[in-house]
């Protein structure tokens, strides 16, 4: 039997119909009527009706960037969309007349990474989205771990630094400002701006607009100031990994997002610092820490996966 995952992005909605195996059939794209968050159920249920044309389709699994309650139909508050107690099961049920489960985005690429991506096999996982900011998933004897109210895994939001850098969240120091790419951009442009010298590749590359591909590109080519923006970046990353591990005991990490495509620049030193810093070292199993596989379809994979197991 057929499900339909969704994952609604900051800029586009992305479709997919997934069989059993997790292997996605058909897709389609839209884009998010980012503006207009009242639209999104109608977006989503327009590329739905697109998919399921000629098939037969058991249920529909959403994934959605903020939190959502724990009965996996209203989106609380997202930070993107605008959106407040958003009764966004209900209003996508209506449109399409099928099943619907929502789910957090970063939950569900938990869930698809660890079912049929760089988790396979495994019980107890640790998923890291770190793009803009650091989504979180955990799985944890082979069932999705949501928390009480549905508001679990949001492990960007640990504070690690006292009084330090503002989050989007409104508190202070949250780990997403330390190890995610807003940081690593934020870290580059603060060294450039400080000790100018070390960022003469970066200047060449990217003028006085500093972003993200920048500072990769420069730290590929040597540049002092993106190297070392990387490497505070696996530090914050294989030190937020230890400090999870005392807590939480998993078998496996897996690292996706948008930065995990610049890995070669941070993924060794971070298993390192994680290595380094993991409590009760010596005297315990290391936990796998390995790349996501499936890349942007993991929250796609994951969500109609979820609506499967419904
Ligand atoms: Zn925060």
């Amino acid at each position: 039997m057929l499900t339909i995952g969704v994952d609604i992005g900051g800029t586009k909605v992305a479709a997919g119909v997934v069989d059993e195996d997790g292997e996605i059939v058909a897709h389609a794209l839209r884009p998010t009527p980012a503006d207009q968050p009242d639209l999104v159920a109608e977006t989503v249920a327009d590329v739905v009706k697109e998919l399921a044309e000629g098939r037969e389709i058991e249920a529909i699994g959403v994934g959605a960037a903020g939190f959502v309650d724990e009965t996996r139909s209203i989106v609380r508050f997202a930070p993107n969309l605008a959106w407040r107690e958003e009764p966004l099961q209900k209003k996508i049920t209506g449109l399409v007349g099928l099943p619907v489960v929502v789910e957090n985005d970063a939950n569900a690429m938990a869930w698809g990474e660890t079912n049929f991506g760089a988790g396979r096999g495994q019980t107890h996982v640790v998923c890291i989205t770190v793009g803009t900011g650091i989504g979180g998933g955990l799985v944890f004897d082979g069932k999705l771990f949501r928390g009480r109210w549905g508001m679990g895994a949001e492990l960007g939001h640990m504070q690690v630094v006292p009084e330090g850098r503002l989050c989007g969240c409104g508190n202070l120091g949250c780990w997403e400002q330390y190890a995610s790419g807003n940081a690593l951009v934020a870290d580059a442009r603060e060294i450039a701006r400080l000790q100018p010298e070390r960022a003469r590749i970066l200047f060449e590359l990217a003028g006085e607009k500093i972003e993200g591909e920048e500072v990769t590109e420069a730290a590929r080519k040597g540049d002092d100031a993106s190297l070392a923006a990387f490497s505070s970046l696996a530090d914050w990353l294989g030190q937020g990994m230890a400090d999870l591990a005392a807590v939480l005991d998993p078998g496996c990490f897996i690292i996706g997002g948008g930065v995990s495509r610049a890995a070669d620049l941070f993924f060794e030193q971070a298993k390192e610092t994680f290595a380094r810093q993991l409590t009760g070292r010596g005297h315990r199993p290391v936990a796998d820490i390995r790349l996501a596989e499936l890349g942007a379809s993991a929250g796609v994979v994951g969500a109609a996966d979820l609506a499967r197991q419904r």
